[in-house]
């Protein structure tokens, strides 16, 4: 059915490629080598690192770890769980959001999101809110903050811990906050593929006083090493960070606000550029808001064109547009993991105990399955010229017209 390529596609560049590490990176490398040890524990690019993580976010308490995971299985460990205990969460998200909630025995429970912003939809989530929830798990999905002035007054009625999964949000900002810094912890990823990153790696940060002190130990085997002891008074893995990925996240850091604005200004332009296409729903940004795009989602209004989303998808690919219709096959809990309970061993050991009645094949979150079915995703990344994106927009604007009905 597609038509072969052609020959000058309307995009005619390729992706541009921000050069993401350099003389910065380098040049704490080369300090870090010639120290004495590269343990976390009070070294120095650690603390380089919380340092400058502190300049964009004036969180009390902050621990580095060994990848956002770590840091959102951290925050949810330090709400001290009880089997059965439930984390409200969206079903459109990374593995690491449900993976801390699984290993501490809770149930996280998937409430549905908004069609325009695709994060957490708050009156679902109070519909979701039962005697056992202890949590929300805001995640801040393409870097598009939720709507945490509803989250944080939900999460104070009820008496919720709110944690912010800022894995794909770094430097956004929910009316002028940095989102992370609202909840009860924000929880970030430096892994490779995230704004900022050093291979792997994670902060969570936190201002309560309640969860914050204490928080490495979350993450170090709770060996109380601020109190110098070695005698461990519940079970806690090691997800401690080290100093050579601690360095290469320091440098990064110093970059985050070039890189934002200019990830900002791209995905403000596209948005511009696309508004009003027939066809095309771009994401709703809330106004006072700042969306920092990690990627770009927008939606299509299927029944008004001749072909099928794959096949639009095609022709975009073929015009040059670099898109995808795979952010996410399916909603989370249609996972295989979810759908067959498989959590330990092919059980679910707080299910099978009694602690909870959770069926995930009987979840549906019809927002959410309707995005998944007509959502476009494109990269955005700070090397993109207004040109380029300038091009992207006219070439989505020309291939949908060619497909309009
Ligand atoms: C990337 C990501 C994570 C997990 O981060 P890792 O560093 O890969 O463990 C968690 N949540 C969201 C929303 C993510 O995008």
């Amino acid at each position: 059915m597609s038509l072969p390529p052609p020959a000058s596609p309307l995009v005619d560049e390729p992706l541009p490629q921000p050069q993401r590490f350099g003389p910065a990176e380098l040049a704490r490398l080369t300090a870090m080598v010639l120290q004495p040890s590269l343990f976390y524990w009070k070294g120095p690019q650690t603390t380089a690192l919380v340092d400058e993580f502190r300049r964009h976010y004036p969180l009390k308490h902050c621990l580095p770890c060994s990848s956002g995971t770590a840091a959102l299985h951290v925050a949810v460990s330090a709400l001290r769980l009880r089997p059965g205990d439930e984390v409200i969460v969206p079903p459109i998200s990374d593995m690491g959001s449900y993976i801390g909630i699984l290993y501490q025995q809770g149930v996280p429970v998937f409430a549905d999101v908004d069609p325009r912003t695709y994060t957490l939809d708050p009156a679902d989530v109070r519909r979701r809110i039962t005697a056992k929830t202890r949590a929300i798990m805001a995640v801040h999905l393409a870097g598009n903050p939720c709507d945490l002035a509803a989250l944080t007054a939900l999460a104070r009625e009820h008496h919720l811990a709110l944690i912010e999964d800022c894995a794909q949000s770094w430097g956004a900002r929910w009316q002028g906050q940095p989102v992370g810094t609202l909840g009860d912890f924000g929880c970030f990823s430096l892994n490779d593929f995230k704004h900022i990153g050093c291979g792997d790696g994670g902060i969570v940060g936190s201002n309560s006083e309640r969860y914050g002190p204490g928080l490495n130990n979350w993450a170090d085997k709770d060996y109380g090493r601020a109190e110098g002891g070695r005698d461990p008074e519940t079970l806690a893995p090691n997800y401690r960070i080290s100093e050579p990925q601690a360095a290469v996240a320091a440098a990064q850091m110093t970059k985050l606000p070039d890189i934002i604005a200019r990830r900002n200004r791209a995905g403000e332009l596209l948005t511009s550029l696309l508004a009003g296409t027939p066809g095309v729903q771009v994401p709703l940004v809330r106004a006072g808001d700042t969306h920092s795009y990690w990627f770009y989602m927008l939606r299509l209004e299927l029944s008004r064109f001749s072909q099928p989303r794959a096949e639009l998808a095609a022709a975009l690919t073929a015009e040059g547009v670099a898109c995808s219709v795979l952010l996410l096959r399916k909603a989370a809990y249609r996972w295989a993991v979810f759908q067959n309970h498989d959590i330990f061993g092919g059980t679910w050991p707080a299910r099978d105990a009694g602690f909870t009645t959770m069926d995930y094949r009987q979840v549906t979150c019809p927002t959410t399955e309707a995005i998944l079915d007509d959502c476009l995703k494109l990269p955005i990344n700070e090397a993109m010229t207004e040109a380029y994106i300038g091009k992207v927009a006219r070439a989505i604007r020309t291939v949908l017209a060619r497909h309009a009905k």
